[in-house]
């Protein structure tokens, strides 16, 4: 068997006396697409915290490329390749477009940043026309496109994406879905949240739900869009 890209343990969280993630096992596979769905509150974002490095563990253990990451600073995890572009996409908006994207390179020591920054420019062309926009400016799609490339700049092997469809036009989350499509077809390996099951497992090859703080369900992406309890609590009958 391959060792998973990353493994999750019986991993919680607290927030104070408030168990936010209550035990929680989950795996991805390098080049796998999984989604996590549930309702608000479930403890979505949560794990992608947990992951990040940006929440601590009150328990259980966290491997990516089969070594513990437990206690590893949110930044060495960047280094190691996991990125996270969070719920409402965490940008600098008093920078420009390409200076928000140089920031995402921040981590990295190597001489192919320009010809990254070229590629992530001609993935998405919007960022080009606006390069010099103050990034506060653009528009929420624009700022999500921009927000997953400022990510992708820093290399990374994981990207973790929190509710990239939030608040944005179907047209819109459909160009979001098609990069992050392209990502993967390039190697990424994806763990995204997403309120929009529907979209979310149709998209997915596998998917986990989560309630109140544990996985409830996992599997096929196909399978859990046909499974009743599914239907029932998040695809509307
Ligand atoms: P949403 O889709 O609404 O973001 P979610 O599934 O991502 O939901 P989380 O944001 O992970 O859920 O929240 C899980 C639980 O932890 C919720 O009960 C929430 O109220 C609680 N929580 C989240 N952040 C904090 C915080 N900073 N302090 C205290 N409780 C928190």
């Amino acid at each position: 068997m391959t060792t998973p890209l990353l493994d999750l343990k019986e991993v919680r969280v607290n927030y104070g006396a408030i168990a936010a993630v209550k035990g929680i096992d989950l795996s991805l596979n390098t080049g796998e697409l999984v989604c996590l769905i549930g309702a608000n509150g479930a403890g979505k974002t949560t794990t992608l915290g947990a992951i990040a490095g940006t929440l601590p563990l009150a328990g259980g253990h966290i491997r990516y490329q089969g070594q513990a990451i437990d206690t590893l600073p949110a930044h060495q995890r960047v280094r190691a390749g996991i990125a996270l572009v969070p719920e409402g996409r965490g940008i600098f908006t008093r920078l420009t477009v390409e200076e928000n994207l140089r920031m995402g390179a921040y981590s990295r020591r190597d001489h192919a940043i320009a010809s990254d920054l070229e590629r992530m420019l001609t993935l998405f062309p919007r960022l080009r026309e606006r390069h010099t926009q103050i990034a506060g400016t653009l528009s929420g799609g624009e700022q999500q496109m921009l927000a997953i490339a400022r990510a992708l700049l820093s290399r990374p092997k994981l990207l973790l994406l929190d509710e990239p469809s939030m608040g944005l036009a179907p047209l819109i989350v459909e160009k979001i879905f098609e990069v992050v499509q392209q990502v993967k077809t390039e190697g990424v390996t994806v763990l995204l949240v997403e309120q929009n099951a529907n979209l979310a497992l149709e998209f997915a090859q596998r998917g986990y739900v989560m309630e109140s703080g544990r996985v409830t369900l996992a599997g096929r992406g196909d399978t859990l869009l046909a499974d009743e309890r599914v239907r029932a609590a998040y695809l509307g009958g």
